[in-house]
């Protein structure tokens, strides 16, 4: 369990030398507590010292790294049990599910499909995670196929097995690629424990109830099997939320060795709701059937609004963004890199349907009221990163439009500029560009 504050001082040599950079012993005990700080930052810590907060400040939930490469997931080392007590380290992975009965030809077509999603939204690449290969009784030629195409295109791969045969056919051939062995619902472990201790693959254990399956996982780990998932049990969402909240629980307070490990699920066709509750309570793998696009982007989106660091505003990369197809005389417009803000605006202006050119300058990922108030939009800085940004190279007109709700910093802004530059004041909120354009903009435009 992690150390307290006080805790850690009783372990420090309490000279208050000030070599770490803090003027107490305490201080720097209260920083390290917060994660804000490492022990070696303290020259003088003695072994002890160094033993038992090393072993305190190991993540209580392990590391487990599915796949190989570049699209490698890795899950677990999670310290926390709400994302605003530090933040949440690693994003659940949504492994896309594939039948592996379906007929080779659509199965690569399949994944050549998903293994190229690839959306970018507010900072973040929205894609396939993995493949979650489903053997089918009956045609089990096609289980060892889908994998190894599923492994040919990069991902990483779920073998969602039906058999013992089947996981270990499907397996074999992709052991270097750190495959996820799921055994089906109820069967028994112990051939699919030795399976994976056998290839060093990654092991998802279930139980019938919480105890049997921290017992499961502690067994599999006695087996040999090092990289485990817990599948915990649920047959209604109320269970589901209530097990794994229990699991998380039991992990950070570290009830027993064989909770500490992430979470695995599978979600069907139309079980949309349990992927939400795994989403937003602690699950790290989802294997996730589903009957079209619509399943993706929400559950992208809910999963990039937990898992992004409340401490750290999401932020667009500063630069000239181009809003349909502008030429030289269209409008220019300026506002702030908060993601929210960029969103709001760009959608609006693609609304509107006047080609245009926004540019976003960094103000540490503020909007912009409070960007401005903090100094960070202040005409000075606006006009000095609109001058790096090359916003004059964009446009023949030397006009910018500013947001309503800073009218105060045109002035400035005239001045920074130079060059003959003028400001036109924007509406305040958004949703009045329409108008803006329409009203202000056609009088008030460069001829
Ligand atoms: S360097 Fe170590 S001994 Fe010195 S003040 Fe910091 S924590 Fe205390």
């Amino acid at each position: 369990m992690a150390l307290t504050g006080l805790q850690i001082f009783k372990l420090l040599p309490n000279t208050n030398c000030k070599k770490c950079g803090c003027p107490t012993c305490l201080a720097f005990a209260m920083k390290l507590a917060a994660g804000k700080e490492s022990l070696d930052k303290c020259p003088d810590a003695s072994p002890e010292a160094q033993a038992a907060l090393g072993a305190a400040s190991a993540p209580p939930i392990r590391a487990v790294t599915i796949g190989h490469g570049e699209r490698a997931i890795t899950v677990g080392e999670e310290t926390v049990f709400f994302r605003h007590e530090k933040t949440f380290v690693h994003r659940p992975g949504f492994f896309r599910v594939l039948d592996a009965s379906t007929p080779a030809s659509a199965i690569e077509d399949r994944l050549t499909d998903w293994s190229a999603i690839r959306i970018d939204r507010a900072g973040e690449v929205f894609r396939v995670d993995g493949i979650a290969v489903v053997e089918s009784p009956g045609s089990p030629e096609f289980a060892p196929a889908a994998a190894q195409a599923a492994a040919a295109h990069g991902l990483p791969v779920a073998i969602l097995a039906a058999t013992t045969k089947g996981a270990a056919a499907a397996a074999e051939p992709i052991k270097d690629r750190r495959p996820l062995i799921v055994p089906p619902a109820g069967a028994d472990p112990g051939p699919f424990v030795a399976l994976a201790a056998r290839l060093g693959a990654a092991l998802v254990v279930s139980g019938a109830d919480l105890d049997s399956l921290a017992a499961a996982a502690a067994d599999a780990a006695r087996a040999g099997v090092a990289d485990i998932l817990l599948e915990p049990p649920g047959d209604d969402l109320a269970t589901l939320h209530k097990h794994l909240t229990l699991v998380r629980r039991g992990a950070l307070e570290r009830i027993h060795p064989g909770l500490a490990y992430p979470v695995f699920l599978r979600v069907g066709a139309g079980e949309f709701s349990k992927a939400v509750v795994g989403t937003s309570t602690f699950a790290s793998i989802m294997a996730v059937a589903d009957s079209g696009g619509e399943t993706w982007m929400p559950l992208w989106t809910l999963r990039q609004n937990i898992y992004t660091d409340p401490q750290q505003p999401l932020r667009m990369d500063p630069g000239i963004y181009a809003i349909g197809e502008p030429t030289g005389a269209s409008p220019l417009l300026v506002t702030t890199n908060f993601s929210l803000t960029y969103f709001t605006v760009s959608t609006e202006l693609d609304g509107v349907g006047v080609a245009c050119y926004l540019a976003v300058v960094d103000a540490e990922g503020l909007s912009v009221l409070t960007a401005w108030s903090a100094g960070k939009f202040s005409g000075d800085r606006v006009g000095k990163a609109l001058r790096e940004l090359k916003a004059a190279e964009h446009v023949s007109h030397r006009t910018i439009i500013i947001p309503g709700y800073v009218a105060v910093i045109s002035g400035e802004l005239e001045d920074a500029l130079g060059d003959g530059w003028q400001v036109l004041t924007g509406p305040q909120e958004a949703s009045d560009i329409g108008p803006f354009f329409r009203d202000v903009w056609e009088t008030a435009r460069p001829k």
